[in-house]
């Protein structure tokens, strides 16, 4: 490695792991590079030519995403996510704000455009679920380009020319600047902003570039030019690395390739046990685009589809027809695999702006989800008619969040039964029988289960909020994470009960929790029965992996062993004293 040691200081920054592997390079430092934009009032024989503008800047800017698009060519994560931005420049909602603001408020469209941007971004970056939150950066990436469009700069990504192994450092970079850097050497990524669900993070992954998000302050931290190791495995940052930090990094990276080179190899073997055993695994999805990368992960279709990301930015819900179109999308690029339609679980503080349910407080026990579903059934049913319609190209099934009574259940079943009857009414074509499953999400229906086992077509064990109701500790909360373990000996007993009803009344039962993509997690659920899980696409091949090198019998007889132990503690020290040796490679992302 030729890297100068910098006489400075070496100083290591910490950060979310965004995308696997260790880099080094020159750091490149990209500014703030939000458009500037003019605040004027327009005189009324104006408005009808500033209101021209906006459609034309609305064309302007989709096809320089299209161009974007070819530029990147078959990388097609990214080519899909710059196509569902396409899509978000044309959005109804943003173009009927800024009309209303160009009219009645005589605001230039520059002024609409940026008010209306930042007033949907705020409601994004309020919204209590992580994913959702990073959202906003979506939209205030769709408010930059329609301002350059507006500025006839439609190109300007403001990135410098690069030369040699660089590490973009950057406030945010949006899928354009990422594409825009597909054939520049750029080795690593690190932001200020982001989660491991943002797009930075997404997009690294897809092409297997090493990424660390969320680091505080990093602009400030790094110069132009400095030395730079991206260890998108632990999550840090080191600046201005000593020899000692360049070599052990070197390794590192080395180490990851070997063992990224092995998984890329083996995607698209069949996953079993090492004694054979079929498992199957499928991927978690929240935005049409990620279906395609769950297909290049390998995975046997989609296990969860999360929908209510069509809701949360629009003053009024998506239509039927709007939906029908996305839904259909996902359906068809999946196609003959599964794809499980969740229907919307939008909680009581997320969607103000869409359904105006007045605050609760303690919205993750309030009006959330298929409560919601249900006190709007007529919004629901515009929800379900949409799937029903989809269901004509490919195999849906139709999933209900955060189940507590069987009435619940009964309901969306009546309701289920209606929108299929007004679909076929219209002559329209969809399946003759849609599976409808419920989410073991809320203990009592986790208690209850042996009855949902004898309604619902199938069950999928939703453990992040399974852990989050049982043990009474808000999934949010950083403080109290500690107590949110997936390996405590209550949720253990549930899980087993669940698999247990699933048995006796030949009711398939699968797991959509992020409990699922934890290797030694993974391991103990194979143990006490699981042979279905759904996960973010990305970890399919580790997981996958992971699954290759224990025997059922192993699983079973660590898994028994742990249903006897008494604290979160105990069990998960027992699985790892089992199977960490032989994973190790896996739990640390190095081979
Ligand atoms: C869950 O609760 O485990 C789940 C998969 O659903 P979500 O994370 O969308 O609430
Ligand atoms: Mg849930």
């Amino acid at each position: 490695m030729n890297h100068d040691v910098s006489p400075a200081r070496s100083e290591v920054l910490r950060g979310i792991a965004g995308s696997p592997g260790v880099a080094v390079g020159r750091a490149v430092v990209v500014g703030a590079q939000k458009a500037v934009h003019r605040h004027r009032f327009v005189a009324p024989t104006e408005v009808a030519a500033e209101i021209a503008r906006y459609g034309e800047a609305v064309e302007r800017a989709q096809q320089d995403l299209r161009e974007m698009a070819t530029l990147v060519g078959d990388r097609r994560a990214e080519t899909s996510i710059l196509e569902a931005y396409v899509l978000m420049v044309a959005d109804e909602t943003l173009a009927e704000s800024v009309r209303v603001q160009i009219e009645t408020d005589r605001r230039c469209v520059e002024w609409a455009v940026a008010n209306a941007i930042e007033v949907i971004a705020n409601r994004l970056a309020a919204v209590d679920d992580p994913y959702l939150r990073e959202r906003s950066h979506d939209v205030e990436f769709v408010g930059d380009r329609l301002l350059r469009a507006l500025g006839n700069d439609p190109h300007g990504s403001g990135l410098p020319a690069l030369s040699g192994p660089s590490i973009i450092i950057a406030r945010d970079l949006s899928p354009a600047d990422t594409a825009a850097m597909v054939d520049a050497p750029v080795v690593g990524f690190v932001t200020e902003m982001g989660t491991r669900t943002s797009h930075t993070a997404i997009m690294a992954r897809a092409l297997e570039i090493p990424a660390v998000v969320g680091v505080n302050d990093v602009l400030r931290r790094v110069s132009a030019g400095d030395t730079v190791i991206v260890d998108g495995l632990r999550g840090t940052v080191v600046v201005r690395p000593t020899q000692e930090q360049l070599d052990e990094a070197q390794g590192r990276a080395d180490r990851h390739s070997a063992l990224a080179k092995e998984l890329q190899e083996s995607r698209h073997r069949p996953p079993t046990t090492k004694d054979g055993v079929p498992i199957t695994l499928r991927a978690n999805v929240e935005l049409p685009a990620e279906a395609i990368l769950a297909r290049d992960q390998g995975a046997d279709g989609i296990g969860l589809y999360r929908t209510e990301f069509l809701y949360i930015d629009r003053a009024s819900p998506p239509t039927e027809d709007q939906q029908f179109e996305i839904f259909r999308a996902v359906v068809e690029a999946m196609r003959p695999k599964p794809v499980v339609l969740r229907t919307f679980d939008i909680g009581g503080d997320k969607f103000a702006s869409t359904f105006q349910v007045p605050p609760e407080m303690n919205p993750m026990l309030g009006l959330r989800a298929v409560r919601l579903a249900l006190s709007r059934p007529d919004v629901f049913l515009e929800h379900l008619r949409a799937m029903v319609r989809a269901s004509a190209y490919g195999n849906v099934k139709i999933m209900i969040p955060m189940v507590a009574s069987l009435s619940e259940l009964r309901h969306v079943r009546a309701l289920l039964t209606e929108a299929h009857a007004d679909v076929r009414d219209r002559g329209l074509p969809c399946a003759d029988e849609i599976p409808l499953g419920v989410m073991i999400e809320v203990p009592s229906a986790a208690i209850m289960v042996d009855l949902f086992a004898q309604e619902a077509a199938f069950l999928s064990l939703g453990t992040n909020d399974l852990i989050q109701y049982t043990l009474a500790v808000d999934r949010t909360s950083r403080s109290l994470a500690y107590l949110a373990s997936p390996f405590d000996p209550s949720i253990l007993r549930l899980i087993a009960g669940v698999i247990r009803a699933g048995e006796e009344w030949e009711c398939p039962v699968s797991i959509c929790g992020a409990m699922a993509s934890d290797p030694l997690a993974a391991m103990l659920l194979l143990g006490l029965g699981v042979r279905d899980f759904s996960m973010e696409a990305a970890a399919i091949p580790e997981i996958k992996e992971a699954m290759r090198r224990v025997t059922l019998a192993d699983a079973e007889t660590t898994a028994a062993e742990a249903m006897r132990l008494h604290t979160a503690e105990e069990v998960e020290h027992c699985v790892a004293a089992s199977f960490a040796p032989l994973l190790y490679d896996l739990l640390t992302g190095e081979r």
